[in-house]
């Protein structure tokens, strides 16, 4: 009898809520915040903030209620009220991974040029090497226009939290060389292009969902994705970088490969995303765009590998596609970076040096920089 009343219940999926909650009587909270959520959804963002606060003055401690005002009040660029609600759900639960990238993200400005460099003496040799590497990046710089004109770039440090990535045979860990050389990208951009504005995925080490990661790029009408990876094989031997971009069929077996290790996150993200009480967000994302959307990718993708394997010294593997869940939706050209081979104990070794992430970072700055003469 039990069991049936339960199977009953739950095929009436959600129609049930309703049922439910229209026992509990209308000023319930949590009946707030399930109209809260549909108007989310409908886009209806007013009328959702309507309710939440209605729904808080009832539950003030329930921080799925915080949670669902914070986004309606980002959506209408409130982001004083947005902070705040976001904030509050940290309180209630400091491990709310969503509210504190929301935090994150909307407290970012863009990076201020490194000082330090002042601060530094240089020997001559130094000093001649900067102004070289200043000169090529004013003239870089300077032919905005004529190519693609990069205004505003998201950096997407993959994984993070605990979601890990691939682990070297040392036990470094690929989150944290993705999240430290999107940084010093992002700070080697900005020293020689102080007018693009740079925006990140995360900042710190915390997990961040897939579809979050470019919804995020998307609000910010970036111009260009960039996720930063780090490759792994069980085999030790492969080594090298590589380039992608998006393409609903993979290129290769190893192009399906890489892909589906990064997007093997997503099985853990589900079970998230529903116990959070999240709405699905793929039903407002585009998809005629898209494939304009990936063909620019693959020619970034075509340009920057080509810079990255003059500067680098680390094997050239070529530009690949395939479908990777980070890029899919993104409503701009995106890329994905595998910056060589944590599977391989030299690479491992490289990628653990401060020096060699900055060669990275560096590497990848310049090639960005000289995409403005691309025509996408
Ligand atoms: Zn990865």
């Amino acid at each position: 009898m039990y069991l049936s009343r339960r199977k009953a219940l739950l095929l009436l999926g959600s129609s049930c809520v309703s049922l439910l909650s229209g026992v509990a009587g209308a000023s319930s909270g949590f009946d707030l915040g399930l109209q809260g959520q549909e108007f989310l959804a409908k886009g209806k963002f007013k009328e959702a903030i309507k309710v939440l606060q209605e729904a808080v003055k009832i539950e003030p401690n329930n921080e799925w209620l915080w949670g669902l005002l914070g986004r309606a009040y980002f959506q209408l660029k409130d982001m004083r009220a947005a902070l705040s609600s976001f904030r509050k759900v940290l309180s209630l639960n400091p491990e709310d991974t969503y509210s504190r990238m929301m935090i994150d993200i909307i407290s970012q400005k863009p990076l201020p040029p490194r000082r330090e460099e002042k601060k530094k003496k240089l020997t001559p040799l130094e000093k001649k090497a900067l102004e070289e590497e200043r000169r090529i990046f004013a003239k870089l710089a300077s032919k905005q226009g004529l190519g693609y004109n990069i205004k505003r770039i998201v950096l997407d440090p993959g994984h993070g939290g605990f979601d890990s990535g691939a682990v070297g045979l040392h036990r470094l860990e690929e989150k944290n060389v993705n999240l430290d050389v999107a940084k010093r990208t992002a700070q080697i951009l900005n020293q020689y292009n102080s007018n693009l504005k740079i925006f990140f995925t995360r900042t710190e080490d915390y997990f961040v969902p897939l579809s979050a990661r470019t919804t995020t790029a998307n609000q910010y009408c970036a111009d260009l994705f960039v996720s930063f990876h780090v490759n792994a094989n069980r085999n030790r031997k492969p080594r090298g970088m590589e380039t992608y971009f998006c393409s609903e069929r993979a290129s290769s077996k190893e192009a399906a490969r890489v892909a589906k290790f990064e997007n093997s996150v997503l099985k853990l993200e589900k079970t998230e995303l529903v116990q959070k009480g999240y709405v699905d967000i793929e039903q407002i994302l585009f998809l005629f765009e898209r494939k304009r959307y990936w063909e620019a990718g693959g020619k970034v993708a075509s340009y920057l590998q080509s810079a990255l394997k003059k500067d680098l010294p680390l094997k050239n593997r070529g530009v690949h596609s395939a479908n990777f869940y980070v890029l899919r939706r993104a409503k701009m050209p995106s890329i994905l970076l595998e910056l060589g081979f944590i599977s391989n104990p030299e690479e491992e070794r490289l990628l653990s040096h401060v020096d060699f992430r900055h060669k990275l970072a560096y590497s990848v700055a310049k090639g960005i920089l000289a995409l403005q003469n691309v025509t996408i």
